[in-house]
């Protein structure tokens, strides 16, 4: 979501009163008879700041797309980054300090319009200030909305309507080693709440099939139970997107976490994620010294022992998504 250049306050009423200054000097050349001319030059000067001000924070609001227009992925997202009930409260005071100066700028105009000429430029003065003060009441709102612009710049562009899968697995096990081996090529990087390297996407096409492949660096690789209630909130804005998790085990145990401590997250990804979870050994070249692996193998259900570092067992994995994809094709069919 691309969030237009927010201004400060400052900024945003240096504009106003530098324009409305402008403004006033054609007019203060102009051939309008003198006694009126003192009005008409703080009337425009009054109009001008309002609509300048007005406009620019329109422009903001409407830039900004309906929140809940946005697929849920999209909103869980902005929750967690930003927070959706803070977007809309400073939306709603922009919205709210708009229709101030709408009102100002009528009453203004109008009292100088029915004020003596000396009068004029004191009426300007006041109508300024009442600027000036409308604009600092959202002083906050504007700061929100420059952190939300940078927080939401890079945000992740995901297919929504391909089959998706989800790796997770601890650090250094091979995942993103798998994902661009899967996917043939380099991966996305887009930036997501709570991830070290930013969220990385990759896309894996095969005949009619398009399979998108998603990893997490920082989110799905460490215990469930230690994340506080916005990471898991974040964990399962993943939920959204993805048919499958793929779990990924190092069976040479050199990333550097015992395969207990594997499987115990293993458990606990599985008890967050109520979807189909295929689960790989990965790094299979190293792993013959491994005495215990079996057991841990032979725990999960259809284990793929594969090294993605030589591309072996790769071949499995795709095949695997591929009839998961299939399956899920087929029922979401059946449901029509
Ligand atoms: P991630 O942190 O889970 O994404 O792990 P990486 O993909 O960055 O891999 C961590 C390290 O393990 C890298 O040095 C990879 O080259 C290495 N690695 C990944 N897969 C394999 C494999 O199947 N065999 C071997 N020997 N090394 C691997």
């Amino acid at each position: 979501m691309i969030i237009p250049t927010v201004p400060t306050t400052d900024e945003l009423l240096d504009k106003g009163f530098r324009r409305a200054r402008k403004a006033a000097s054609l007019k203060r050349s102009s051939k309008i008879p003198g006694q009126k001319k003192a009005k008409v030059i703080e009337s425009t000067r009054v109009q001008t700041a309002c609509q300048v001000i007005r406009d620019r924070l329109k422009m903001i609001i409407q830039r900004i797309p309906d929140i809940e227009s946005l697929p849920e992925f999209y909103q869980d997202y902005i929750d967690v980054t930003v927070g959706v009930d803070e977007l809309k409260k400073s939306l709603g005071a922009l919205n709210w300090a708009v229709g101030i100066l709408n009102q100002l700028e009528s009453d203004y105009m109008t009292r100088i319009k029915r004020s003596k000429p000396s009068d004029a430029s004191r009426l300007r003065r006041e109508a300024f200030g009442r600027i000036s003060s409308v604009i600092k009441r959202i002083d906050g709102d504007l700061d929100f909305l420059d952190f939300a612009k940078n927080k939401l710049r890079n945000m992740p562009t995901v297919d929504l309507d391909a089959f998706t899968v989800v790796i997770a697995g601890f650090p250094n096990v091979g995942k993103s080693t798998l994902l661009r081996t899967l996917t043939g090529a380099e991966p996305e990087v887009a930036d997501y709440p709570f991830t070290t390297k930013g969220i990385q996407i990759g896309h894996l096409e095969r005949k009619w099939k398009r399979i998108q492949v998603i990893d997490t660096p920082g989110l799905l690789d460490r215990p469930v139970e230690d994340m506080n209630n916005i990471e898991l909130q974040a964990m399962v804005a993943l939920e959204n997107i993805a048919d499958v998790i793929m779990f990924i085990f190092d069976a040479s145990e050199t990333c550097g976490y015992t395969l207990e401590s594997q499987y115990s997250l293993y458990l606990g990804i599985r008890s967050v994620f109520d979807i189909p979870i295929v689960t790989v050994f990965n790094k299979m070249d190293l792993a013959e010294n491994v005495k215990y692996l079996e057991e841990y193998i032979n725990r999960v259900e259809d284990p793929l022992k594969v090294s993605a570092f030589e591309g072996r067992g790769v071949s499995k994995i795709i095949k695997k998504l591929e009839g998961l994809y299939e399956k899920e094709t087929r029922k979401a069919h059946d449901n029509v």
